[in-house]
């Protein structure tokens, strides 16, 4: 019965088809197995009863019993709401439907006894029930009733359907009682020695009808070690199948170009760090196998230069390369610099963007064609059909989070062989999530920041202290640096964040007024080309100070700048607020980051704020924010698929994701194709899931 997880739902006793089509379009749940993984979200202790006096709005989902007193529909179209009186021997407590009023009313019988379960909630300063579930008193059976007993999400039409929690864990009742049986196993046997879990149809009996606490816990371990076992082995198998299948181009040679520029124009000497990357890049190149290497820098590490050299080794060998940056702003200035870094050397560098003109373009795609391009710098515009490289040998994508995985994968198919691929983030990435999202790429870290440089100091100002600000900021251009002042942005307020920003403006220009003060300023609504002017100013030297949005959080580099004051500190998250403060602290001077916020900080804006205060460190800065957000909101999950998991958290479960990869390691190394007997039952597992599953090739 290897397909028993596939049966579709609709051939569960109990469920028939008008069911199964509610489950699918409201939960996604076509099979069996689809409803076993419908895991609850938390348990309740059903063998207790509340008295309606106990019940706090604090209290997570509860029940209790209670006469109806009383009903009636109230309130207008949006507003229209079924409330009902419920009264028990201490008090009397409102419940109320928003949704299937109709349905709700007919089985509401006044004078009735009913069992009641939900979420109270806050309704003015007493406690009340939105959408609960209840059941006559005389209907109510609880032998069943268990102090753990699961809840499931569900939906108002699921209920209507009679599957709200009760009837869905009725459904996964019917259904481990029929599948107990034959619920297989799909991890090795000795992993599950090792580890002393439980085996795989205890663990979905448990996690579904806990014992008690400790067996819910054993079923939680095994289940999300399942989950990060499987992503795990999938990640590593393509990796090793990739590495061994496909053939990359081979970059032996240093020669002219790299050595040029290494010996003649390279401005300082290379860290430990980026020496360090700089060979595993090399190696990695001479293996005739493609590379596919993650690069973790913090900001101002100097990735630059490690992407540079690495172009440069592939035009060595008679390749071409490109460098892909996420905004028009950020590939200009790569091209940029990277053209002034080049200045005498024979390399041919050239840009494209969104905005480049179609003649340009036209003689572009000439230059590439014939192979006289040796470094391509752009935006997405690089990925785009029409781009054709003679021989792109190595492609280097910048703040790689902001690129898509589709996006990614076009560029592989711009030549004959796949091209190597280097992607850089300044953004750190905690190492469990490194792990998962990236867990099929060769990771290098530059964890050195250039010599000579002074860590930036952080001072978190309230809005009160403006005055001090100011007068702190006109002694630092006294000492001829610059300044940034950098307003929020965020999408559904962009009105409101761009008046914050003109009024913000104003103000600073009454108290740095002209001639002796200029003032740049950049927004998102502004045209490129006005952008381009203001940023090239503030570059310059010719203006004194910045005033922008976060269009100028990634990459830009003035090394004259000293001082990033960030307003309204407390709406920006952790990784913004690095990557903000990595735009100062560039050149040899001390460098300072005022954080502004007003006094009213939620806690979590008191720890991002603090933490911004207490180190420097982009890494330690990354764990933070996944401990506060969650992984889900970091950036770059959302877009990789790699993340829908059902239990696992990778920012609590750490240990066991480390336990899981070791395991898919070392089952790597033994046996890559599962062949042995012990690791039948995952080969079976992963065939039997298979065309389910995401497509994992290519992710990179
Ligand atoms: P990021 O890693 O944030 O992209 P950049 O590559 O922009 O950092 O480098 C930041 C600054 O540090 C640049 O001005 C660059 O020229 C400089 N830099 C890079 N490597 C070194 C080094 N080894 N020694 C001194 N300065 C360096
Ligand atoms: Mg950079």
């Amino acid at each position: 019965m290897s397909n028993f997880f596939d049966t579709p739902i609709e051939y569960l006793k109990g469920v028939g088809p008008a069911k199964a089509d509610v489950l699918r379009k409201e939960l996604n749940i076509h099979t069996y197995g689809d409803m076993l993984s419908h895991y609850p979200f938390r348990y309740v202790d059903k063998t207790r009863f509340y008295k309606i006096r106990e019940v706090t709005p604090e209290l997570p989902y509860i029940q209790f019993k209670a006469k109806l007193v009383d009903k009636g529909v109230v309130g207008e179209r949006q507003g229209k709401r079924l409330v009902a009186t419920f009264r028990d021997d201490t008090g009397q407590m409102e419940l109320v439907w928003f949704q299937g009023l109709r349905w709700i009313d007919k089985m509401l019988i006044p004078g009735a006894d009913y069992v009641v379960f939900g979420k109270p909630n806050y309704y003015g300063s007493k406690a009340n029930i939105v959408h609960p579930e209840i059941e006559l008193l005389k209907d109510h059976r609880d032998e069943l009733a268990t102090s753990l007993q699961p809840v499931y999400n569900t939906t108002e039409k699921l209920r209507s359907f009679f599957l709200d929690s009760k009837g869905i864990m009725k459904v996964q009742r019917q259904l481990l009682s029929a599948a107990y049986a034959d619920i297989r196993e799909n991890l090795p046997l000795q992993v599950i020695e090792k580890y002393k879990m439980l085996s795989r149809k205890d663990a979905l009996m448990q996690i579904h009808f806990p014992a008690d606490a400790r067996m819910l816990q054993r079923a939680e371990a095994r289940l999300k070690f399942e989950e990060l076992f499987l992503i795990q082995y999938k990640l590593l198998r393509n990796q090793k199948e990739r590495k061994l299948k496909s053939k990359g181009f081979m970059l032996p040679r240093v020669g002219t170009h790299f050595n040029a520029f290494y010996k003649e124009k390279l401005p300082f000497e290379l860290t430990d760090a980026q020496k360090r990357v700089l060979r595993e890049i090399r190696q990695d190149t001479v293996t005739g196998f493609q590379m596919n290497r993650l690069l973790q820098g913090d900001v101002g590490s100097g990735k630059t230069i490690v992407a540079l050299l690495t172009m440069l080794l592939a035009n060595d060998n008679g390749f071409q390369a490109c460098l892909m940056a996420p905004t028009e702003i950020l590939a200009r200035q790569h091209f940029d610099s990277l053209t002034e870094l080049l200045e005498g050397l024979p390399a041919n560098i050239r840009l494209l963007t969104g905005s480049s003109r179609s003649k340009h373009r036209r003689e572009l795609q000439e230059q590439l064609a014939d192979g006289s391009v040796d470094i391509l710098v752009g935006t997405h515009a690089l990925i785009e059909d029409a781009v054709k490289f003679k021989n792109l040998g190595m492609v280097v994508i910048d703040e790689q989070h902001r690129f898509g995985v589709e996006q990614r994968a076009k560029l592989w198919k711009k030549n004959i062989n796949p091209p190597h691929v280097l992607v850089m983030t300044a953004t750190p990435i905690p190492r469990t999530l490194a792990m998962t999202l990236y867990g099929d790429l060769d990771i290098s870290v530059i964890d050195e920041l250039p010599k000579g440089r002074k860590p930036i100091q952080t001072i978190h100002q309230y809005d009160s202290q403006r005055l001090r600000l100011f007068k702190f900021l006109s002694e630092e251009i006294g000492k001829g640096r610059q300044v940034y002042i950098v307003y929020p942005l965020i999408k559904e307020s962009e009105k409101l964040d761009l008046k914050d920003l003109e009024d913000g403006y104003e103000s600073i220009v009454r108290a740095f007024p002209r001639p002796e003060y200029q003032v740049s300023v950049v927004h998102g609504q502004m045209k490129a080309a006005d952008k381009d002017i203001e940023m090239k100013q503030f570059v310059e030297g010719k203006t004194h100070i910045m005033v922008a949005t976060t269009v100028i959080e990634v990459g830009v580099n003035v090394p004259n700048a000293s001082v990033m004051v960030i307003e309204n500190a407390e709406r920006f998250g952790l990784s913004q607020l690095h990557q903000l403060r990595g735009r100062v602290g560039r050149g040899a001077e001390q460098s300072y980051c005022v954080l502004m916020s007003s006094h009213k900080l939620s806690s979590d804006a008191k720890v991002r704020i603090e933490t911004m205060v207490r180190t420097n460190n982009g890494f330690e800065i990354a764990e933070i924010d996944l401990q506060l957000r969650g992984p889900g909101d970091l950036q770059g999950t959302q877009q990789s698929g790699v993340l829908d998991l059902h239990l696992a958290d990778l920012a609590k479960d750490q240990r066991i994701l480390q336990e899981a990869r070791a395991c898919v390691q070392e089952l790597i190394e033994d046996d890559v194709n599962l062949d042995k007997p012990e690791n039948l039952p995952l080969k079976n597992y992963l065939k039997s899931t298979a065309k389910r599953s995401y497509n994992w090739e290519r992710i990179s």
